[in-house]
C-alpha cells in the first residue's frame, strides 16, 4: 500500500513547495546582489555589530559547511556529480565578488578571497571532468547529463536574466526602497511599545581604545514617563539617534566624571535635543562640581553653531533662547556619600561617589522606578559606595577591563618598540574594574544580572568573551552580558524580568 506521502497529489504538492522555496531563496539571493545593505539589515540582520553575528553563523556558516559537506560527498562516494553543488555556489559567489569590483567603492581587499574562489571551482570542476572521461563507471555520464540537460541550462539563463533585469532596473528598485523604507523608517519607534517600567539603553559601550563595534560610553535610561542620558562619548549622540531615542524628550544629561570618552559627544547631544524639539530651554547638565565649566567651554565653542541655526531655521526649530546646556553641580552628598538629585513621578535617581582617581569627584547613578532598579557605576574600581548602592538592583551595568590581555598589548607594544602605547596600556589598570571583580561585586550585593561595559582591550570577536571574563562566571551565578552598542534591557514595573533587544543594526 503506498503511504499517503507517495501519492500523485502528495508529489504533486510537494513538488510545488519545494519550488515555492527555492524561488524565495533565489529572490532574496537576488536582493542581495542588488541591495546588499537594505536585505542584510532588514531581513538577515546581518551587520558589524553584536546584533548581527546570529546571521553571520547561521547563514554564512551554513553556505561554507554545506559547500563543504558536498564537496567531501562528492570526492569521496561514487557520486562525483554532487560536486556541482559546490561548483554552482562558489559560482555564485564569484558573480557576486565581480558584481562588487565594477560597483563599489575599494572592492581590492577581496582579491585574495577571489583567487581562492576561482582556484576551488577549477579543483573541483577538474574533479568532476576527469571522473566523467575516465572509462568503464556507470555514473560516468551523470555530472555532464545534469550540466547539460536543458532544464539546467534554462534555469541557469534564467537566473542571469533575473539578475541582469535587477540591475538594469536599479534606479527604479533603488526609488521603490526609498520610498517604501522612507515611511518606515520615519515611522514608529521601537521604543514607544516599551511598558511602563525601567529601560536601560546602552548607545555607547566601548572605551577610549579603538573598537570596531563601540563607541564612546553612553546610556540612556528610560523611567516611568522621565529620560535621562547618562554620559555622552564620541560618536553616542548618532547611535542615539538609530536607536529612535527621543531626545528632545530628555531631562537632563547626567555626567559621571569629565574624560573625554564620556563628554566627547556633548556639543552634539545639546544640539540635537535643542532642535529635535525646538525647545525653548536649554538642555539641563548634571554633574559632579566642574561640570559648569565643561558646559560652558562647550556653549562658547558651539555659539557660532547656534547662531547659524538660529537664523537658518527660527524658532519653528532652533528657538535662541534653547541653545546650549545649563550645568547643574551635583553636592550634597550624605554620610553614605549618596544623594537623590531627581524625585518625581516614582522615579528617584540617586548620585554617589565612585573610586576613580586621580579623578575627584567622580560619580555612579542609581535609578528606581516601580519596584525596579539599575545601577550605573561610571569608571571606578570597586568601591564600597557602589556595592552598598547595588544591594538587591535588578541590573548593574559595571566597567570592566582584563589585567592580563592588556599586560600582552604592554609586552607587543614594547617589542614594537611603542613604549607610550605600552605605557597607556598599563595605566588605565588602576583606572577600571577587573571582570572577576565586577562578578564578585554582582555577587556579593545579591544583582540579578550584570552587564560590563567599557570593555577594555577592545574584544573584535565573541570567541574572546571567555578569556575577557576569566573566573567571572564562576564567581557569578547570575547572567553576564558583555556589552555592544545598541542593546536594550527592558525591566517592566513591578515584574522580575528582565528582556533584551537589540535597537541598532
Ligand atoms: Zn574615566
Ligand atoms: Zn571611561
Amino acid at each position: 500500500m503506498r503511504s499517503w506521502l507517495g501519492s500523485d497529489a502528495a508529489v504533486l504538492a510537494t513538488r510545488i513547495l519545494a519550488g515555492v522555496v527555492g524561488s524565495v531563496l533565489l529572490l532574496i539571493g537576488i536582493a542581495i546582489l542588488v541591495m546588499p545593505e537594505v536585505v542584510s539589515t532588514a531581513l538577515l540582520s546581518l551587520s558589524t555589530g553584536g546584533a548581527g553575528i546570529n546571521s553571520l553563523r547561521a547563514d554564512v556558516g551554513a553556505l561554507f559547511l554545506g559547500m563543504g559537506v558536498f564537496a567531501l560527498l562528492g570526492a569521496f562516494s561514487r557520486h562525483r556529480w554532487l560536486l556541482v553543488v559546490p561548483i554552482a555556489f562558489l559560482a555564485l559567489i564569484v558573480t557576486g565578488r565581480a558584481i562588487s569590483i565594477l560597483l563599489d567603492p575599494f572592492p581590492t581587499r577581496t582579491t585574495g578571497a577571489l583567487a581562492l574562489e576561482i582556484a576551488f571551482i577549477v579543483i573541483l570542476a577538474s574533479a568532476v571532468a576527469s571522473h566523467a572521461l575516465s572509462g568503464g563507471d556507470q555514473d560516468r555520464p551523470n555530472a555532464v547529463r545534469i550540466v547539460l540537460a536543458r532544464g539546467f541550462v534554462l534555469s541557469s539563463a534564467l537566473v542571469v536574466a533575473l539578475v541582469g533585469a535587477a540591475f538594469l532596473l536599479r534606479p527604479q528598485v533603488s526609488s521603490l526602497v526609498w520610498n517604501l523604507g522612507a515611511s518606515s523608517m520615519l515611522g514608529q519607534s521601537a521604543l514607544e511599545d516599551l511598558p511602563d517600567g525601567l529601560h536601560v539603553g546602552l548607545a555607547g559601550t566601548g572605551a577610549p581604545m579603538p573598537d570596531a563595534q563601540r563607541v564612546g560610553i553612553s546610556t540612556f535610561v528610560i523611567a516611568g514617563e522621565h529620560l535621562f542620558i547618562v554620559d555622552i562619548g564620541p560618536g553616542a549622540t548618532l547611535n542615539l539617534e538609530r536607536m529612535r531615542l527621543p531626545l528632545e524628550e530628555t531631562d537632563a544629561v547626567l555626567l559621571t566624571h569629565f574624560h573625554s570618552d564620556h563628554i566627547g559627544d556633548l556639543d552634539e547631544l545639546m544640539l540635537k535635543i535643542w532642535t529635535h524639539g525646538a525647545r525653548t530651554e536649554p538642555t539641563l547638565v548634571m554633574g559632579p562640581a566642574g561640570v559648569e565649566r565643561v558646559v560652558d567651554g562647550y556653549n562658547q565653542a558651539f555659539s557660532l553653531d547656534a547662531g547659524y541655526r538660529i537664523a537658518h531655521h527660527g524658532d519653528a526649530v532652533a528657538p535662541a533662547s534653547g541653545a546650549g546646556g545649563r550645568a547643574e553641580v551635583i553636592d550634597g552628598f550624605g554620610a553614605d556619600e549618596s544623594v537623590v538629585i531627581f524625585d518625581q513621578g516614582g522615579v528617584t535617581v540617586t548620585a554617589f561617589l565612585v573610586s576613580h582617581a586621580p579623578v575627584d569627584p567622580a560619580l555612579g547613578f542609581r535609578f528606581d522606578y516601580g519596584g525596579r532598579s539599575v545601577v550605573l557605576s561610571g569608571d571606578t574600581i570597586p568601591d564600597e559606595t557602589l556595592m552598598a548602592q547595588s544591594q538587591g538592583v535588578d541590573l548593574l551595568v559595571h566597567d570592566a577591563m582584563n589585567p592580563d590581555m592588556l599586560n600582552v598589548m604592554t609586552r607587543a607594544s614594547e617589542s614594537r618598540d611603542e613604549p607610550v602605547a605600552g605605557a597607556v596600556a598599563t595605566d588605565i589598570q588602576t583606572y577600571h574594574a577587573f571582570a572577576e571583580e565586577t562578578a564578585r561585586i554582582a555577587r556579593d550585593a545579591g544583582v540579578q544580572h550584570l552587564v560590563l561595559n567599557q570593555i577594555l582591550p577592545p574584544l573584535p570577536a565573541s570567541i574572546l568573551h571567555p578569556a575577557f571574563l576569566g573566573d567571572a562566571r564562576r564567581v557569578f551565578g547570575g547572567p553576564i552580558t558583555l556589552s555592544y552598542d545598541g542593546m536594550l534591557f527592558s525591566m517592566p514595573a513591578d515584574s522580575d524580568d528582565i528582556a533584551g533587544q537589540w535597537l541598532l543594526y
